[in-house]
């Protein structure tokens, strides 16, 4: 790997197609990036994975370098998000997308789509004349049918929300005494471009780093972007242009960033 930084691609490399990437350029580009797996080490419970205080203080260095352009692509929820970093970057794209928060650490609406305002429009008539006994949550991007008032009810609103979720092509997930509808679609790739339509990140190139098979969609939007694209891992079939080994390759390869910007 030192090779490859010192002298640019091995023989190895090559064979393989891929080489280590180029280094950040702090004052352009914008860094995404995936937790588990790519800055911190997978744990056998997801519950214990937790970033150091080295990897924490290196994202807010990057961060504050980037004016701000940095953000994390996770699966994860934005609250687990946050106590694996320690709240050290304020931009995520939690959830694969579904829940967003920007650089300035306020809520983004990911556009709500045709058929969860379709659903919506459901339930809230048939809440209107009684036939459904849930109380409705509309949240945008999804809508939540609760129940706790009246469990009686459960299977019932249940089985509807499934039917009306089926009819219009969306994933239904269950809750205690509540049903969430859900569309199916965000991923890393449109959590990336959201991010990218706004400050702190228009303008900049986009640089995606990640190891799961939900990160190529985001390594094919930041290469579409003009920008480029990081597997870390053994090599496989990937839209991603340069690898690194794993995630102590992912921090020098970072820190180097830093140390370059200084
Ligand atoms: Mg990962």
């Amino acid at each position: 790997m030192l090779a490859n930084l010192l002298f640019g691609p091995t023989e190895i490399d090559i064979v393989l197609g891929k080489s280590a990437p180029p280094l950040l350029n702090m004052a352009n580009d914008a860094l995404f990036a995936d937790i588990d797996g790519t800055l911190a080490s997978i744990a056998d419970d997801p519950s214990d994975v937790q970033l150091d205080e080295a990897g924490r203080e290196l994202l807010k260095a990057l961060g504050a370098r980037a004016g701000g352009a940095v953000a994390l692509l996770t699966g994860r929820t934005l609250e687990d998000a946050d106590r694996i970093t320690g709240s050290s970057v304020a931009a995520i794209g939690a959830l694969h997308g579904l829940q967003m928060r920007s650089a300035r650490g306020v809520g983004i609406s990911t556009a709500p789509t045709e058929s969860v305002r379709a659903a919506a429009d459901v339930f809230a008539t048939h809440i209107g004349d009684g036939r459904l006994a849930a109380r409705l949550e509309d949240k945008g991007a999804s809508v939540a049918l609760h129940y706790r008032h009246a469990p009686e009810a459960g299977a019932s609103i249940d089985a509807f929300a499934t039917e009306v979720a089926r009819a219009h092509e969306l994933r239904v997930q269950k809750g205690k005494m509540v049903i969430e509808i859900l569309p199916p679609g965000r991923n890393k790739g449109d959590a990336l471009r959201t991010f990218m339509r706004g400050a702190p990140f228009a303008g900049r190139t986009p640089v995606m780093v990640g190891d799961d098979l939900t990160d190529e969609s985001a390594f094919a939007a930041a290469n579409a972007l003009g920008g480029f694209s990081v597997l870390v891992g053994p090599p496989r079939q990937t839209a991603a242009g340069y690898v690194l080994d794993d995630e102590d390759a992912v921090r020098a390869w970072l820190t180097r960033a830093l140390d370059a910007a200084q």
